[in-house]
């Protein structure tokens, strides 16, 4: 529950880091005289005030405004053309100026003029020529009250979140900003399932409780999405717009999956129980989703098409999300389903590895097989990986995905050895978001549990190796050290820098199939499968081809020293038991 006190240390914060913005305050200053703006801009950057935007053409500084968005403005009267007055005037029209404070500089010190400023809102009133200090105590005093009156006119008290009013301002600015930049965002309207229940069940303190810790899951979901180097503008926010009811804002977007991501994450986030009073509560949340301008460019309509999709997640049972727009819904509908479904398939035992072999160039001699992820779906049938591992990459169900596959392929490998057939080693893929310091333990623990070390190998993607090169040669490191031969799949699809490919402990580079199909009779040589042979083995690497699909191809790799090759042209990819008959009988 919201207490005096932490509402004061939350205000207090606010206050002091205006002070703090002393420096980041954007001051703007209005004046025919360019040097009273200079002088007046000294004395403000000695008192620590380091952005400034000035005119001295009055007819221009409302457009300024609108753009530059000032913290404070310093506002001459008697100027040409337009007075001060005017301009007082129009800001306190315009709903984006309305509120900004406007401290009026004037040479004339007569009541009827301080009334008439004050009267059309102006903050504060000095007279020229400006005492340095009474202007910097003015500025002062005068970011300190906004501070203060934004936090009471603009944030949630419960939960520190902009309140309603100002996420619709700031939904409205966006708006503006998207519609000349030309820019796609998304408006996340979220509301809690059930809640009634909770709070009739364990009074409004606890309610309190479970809707505080709401909003930091909100918050914290967002910061983890929020890229670094964003401007400020583009990031993502969060605001409280009832009891019981958030929105996110996702100003840019780069395509449709983002939001769909970004909901996803969201009621994962918030499904996780939450321990109040000493009991794990589960509380859900429905999402409605409307895109701009896809859906509609104007507030209102926004809103309230975001508000008509929450009520089609609520109606469709909750903890789900919903598009305002049917095309999109459908999609969205069917990734919820397939993550659903393939949680299930895990539980109910409905994925197969097949065994695809390798062959060595040099003497067609089978001498490993790469095992590939399969689904058995009740309905569908055999589902390929690229109907469902997208999917579970993006969930995060790949990890315990991955890890079954690890483990799948020791146990088979076991029972072949157990049945005394030909020994050959397995390679598992191991997805970037599998590649973590855990991995390690996972693959240890597989391994020893079936004694089958010198036989795992492990395929990694490009992306896993580049995105942090320091930690993936620790980890690479581990792996060599269990005994593991470590390639580097689907080579050349990346942005592998070659100048650290050597610093990293590999085994084995797979070459890409779209380069394998470039080598085709009569186009003469293959370039870069060439390049990539002779670079892999200056660094020691052995090369496989995948996906050779003709003769030809086979004849090309074989002249141009590549190692190994694997492909329909020798066989697809084949159940345990067919795999074994073909390739493992007869050792
Ligand atoms: P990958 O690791 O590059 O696997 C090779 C893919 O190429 C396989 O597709 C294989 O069936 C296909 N292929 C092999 N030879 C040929 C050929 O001659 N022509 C053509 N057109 N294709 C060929 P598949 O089985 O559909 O798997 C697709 C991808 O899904 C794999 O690419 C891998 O990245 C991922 N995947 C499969 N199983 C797993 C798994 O257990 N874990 C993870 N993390 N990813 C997996
Ligand atoms: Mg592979
Ligand atoms: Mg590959």
């Amino acid at each position: 529950m919201e207490t005096a006190t932490n509402h004061e240390e939350k205000l207090g914060s606010t206050i002091n880091l205006t002070r703090d913005m002393q420096g980041e305050a954007l001051v703007m200053m209005v004046d025919d005289e360019a040097l009273v703006i200079e002088l007046t801009q000294a004395f403000l950057e000695d008192a620590g005030y380091k952005r400034f935007v000035h005119t001295t053409q009055a007819p221009e500084a409302i457009a300024i405004m609108l753009r530059e968005r000032p913290h404070v403005v310093l506002l001459d009267i008697n100027m040409p053309h337009m007075n001060g007055f005017q301009i007082l005037e129009r800001m306190r029209a315009n709903p984006l100026l309305q509120y900004v404070p406007v401290i009026v500089l004037t040479s004339a010190d007569d009541p009827d003029t301080k009334l008439k400023a004050l009267e059309l809102g102006a903050s504060d009133f000095l007279r020229k020529p400006v005492d340095a200090s009474e202007l910097v105590l003015r500025m002062r005093n005068i970011l300190a009250a906004k501070a203060y009156h934004d936090f009471l006119a603009y944030y949630d008290r419960g939960t520190g979140l902009i309140n309603r009013q100002r996420f619709l301002g700031e939904l409205e600015r966006t708006l503006l900003e998207a519609d000349t930049a030309a820019r796609m965002g998304a408006l996340l309207h979220i509301g809690l399932d059930r809640f009634k229940q909770i709070n009739e069940a364990l009074g409004p303190v606890s309610g309190d409780e479970v809707i505080g810790e709401v909003s930091r899951r909100l918050r914290g979901t967002l910061q983890a999405q929020a890229m670094p180097g964003r401007r400020r503008g583009d990031k993502p926010f969060a605001g409280r717009m009832s009891g019981t009811e958030f929105a996110v804002l996702l100003p840019m977007i780069s395509n449709q999956e983002h939001p769909a991501r970004v909901a996803e994450e969201l009621l994962r986030a918030l499904a996780r129980p939450c321990q109040v009073g000493g009991k794990d509560l589960h509380v859900t949340a429905s999402i409605g989703v409307a895109l701009f301008p896809a859906d509609a460019s104007q507030l209102d309509d926004l809103v309230k098409n975001a508000a008509a999709a929450l009520q089609e997640a609520k109606s469709a049972g909750g903890n789900s999300c919903r598009f305002y727009s049917k095309e999109l819904n459908v999609r969205a509908v069917q990734r919820l389903n397939v993550e659903e479904e393939l949680r299930r398939a895990l539980e109910r035992g409905e994925l197969r590895l097949f065994y695809q072999p390798k062959f060595l160039l040099a003497s067609n001699e089978m001498n490993g097989a790469e095992a590939l992820m399969r689904w058995q779906h009740p309905e569908r049938g055999l589902v390929a990986p690229n109907d469902f591992i997208p999917v579970a990459e993006e969930s995060g169900l790949i990890v315990p995905l991955g890890d079954w596959a690890l483990n799948a392929a020791c146990r088979q490998m076991q029972e072949w050895g157990v049945a005394g057939l030909r020994r050959v080693p397995v390679a598992v893929n191991v997805s970037p978001r599998q590649f973590r310091p855990e991995l390690s333990g996972v693959v240890g623990a597989a391994v020893a549990a079936t004694g089958q070390a010198d036989f795992l190998h492990l395929e990694l993607t490009e992306s896993s190796l580049m995105g942090n090169p320091t930690a993936a040669i620790s980890m690479l490191g581990e792996l060599r050290d269990l005994g593991m031969r470590l390639s580097i799949d689907d080579f050349g699809t990346g942005y592998s820098s070659l100048s650290y490919l050597h610093l990293l402990p590999l085994h084995e580079l797979k070459i890409d199939r779209s380069f394998i199909a470039t080598i085709v009779p009569g186009k003469g040589e293959a370039v870069l499968v060439d390049v990539i042979i002779a670079m892999a083995h200056s660094l020691g690497l052995t090369v496989v081809a995948e996906g050779v699909e003709t003769q030809h191809q086979l004849d090309y790799l074989r002249a141009h020293g590549c190692d190994e090759c694997q492909g329909y042209f020798f066989s697809k990819p084949l159940p345990a038991t067919e795999f074994a008959e073909k390739y493992l009988r007869g050792a």
